[in-house]
């Protein structure tokens, strides 16, 4: 089922880009594996996954040294993505495990980051968690405050935000959070006119289950889906 699931994930992100008019190969699709079992998590390395999601350090440790091996033997490395939020006392685990750290939404997480990236001599990858619906996330910067945020993060050596990332609030019609998305991808415009960083932010982490055809069509450059490809209960 998983080998299926992923493959129908692949073809409808394809649509959607190609209705969107951007290039499929620009956006990458993370599996999201949070009571997802190893064995499954194996079973998606094998139908192509590279791309592994998280939202809990605790249990990304758990499973993380059994699947990197067991794909590291057939000679793929895998990419981890931390997407829940983030309490500061599990961020030295969370430095040392992550390759994108999704869910960055306070400058003092970013502090955080910044010094045990520090100590062991990485520079950490970082999205910025928005709030784009009140309702929606407990968790995330406000849109107004994203520009003045992202001034003092861009001043931490260690410490690199490549983008941003929202979580709509569950609808019944994935149409009904494209505004969500919309927002998101204009703050990223906006932010990036503002030149408050030397480069460009480019990722846009947006689109679950229920509407990552919505937020590839809006302009998501990474898709978070767990229950389309692993199955399971519905839960936020
Ligand atoms: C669980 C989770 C997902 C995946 O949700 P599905 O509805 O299972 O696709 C995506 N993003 C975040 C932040 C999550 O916590």
């Amino acid at each position: 089922m998983i080998r299926e699931n992923i493959s129908e994930v692949k073809e409808r992100i394809i649509r959607a880009a190609q209705r969107a008019a951007t290039d499929p190969s620009e956006i990458t699709l993370v599996a999201v594996t949070k009571n997802v079992s190893v064995e499954d998590m194996c079973r998606a390395v094998d139908a192509g996954t590279t791309h592994i999601g998280e939202s809990r350090v605790q249990e990304a440790l758990s499973k993380y040294d059994h699947v990197r091996a067991y794909a590291s033997a057939r000679g793929i490395a895998l990419v981890w993505h931390m997407i829940g939020h983030l309490q500061t006392n599990k961020t030295r685990e969370a430095v040392r495990l992550f390759d994108l750290i999704h869910s960055v939404d306070s400058v003092r997480l970013a502090r955080q980051i910044d010094k045990q990236a520090a100590a062991i001599g990485k520079v950490q990858n970082v999205l910025m968690e928005v709030k784009t619906s009140p309702e929606a996330a407990k968790y995330g910067f406000m849109p107004d405050d994203v520009a003045g945020a992202l001034k003092e993060m861009a001043s931490l050596d260690h410490l690199s935000v490549k983008g941003l990332m929202t979580v709509a609030p569950a609808v019944h019609d994935p149409g009904e959070a494209r505004p969500y998305f919309r927002t998101l991808k204009e703050l990223l415009i906006r932010v990036n006119e503002l030149r408050v960083t030397n480069y460009e932010l480019r990722i846009l982490s947006m689109g679950m289950t229920d509407d990552f055809e919505a937020a590839v069509e809006e302009g998501a450059t990474l898709v978070r889906v767990g229950r389309g490809i692993f199955g399971g209960r519905k839960e936020r």
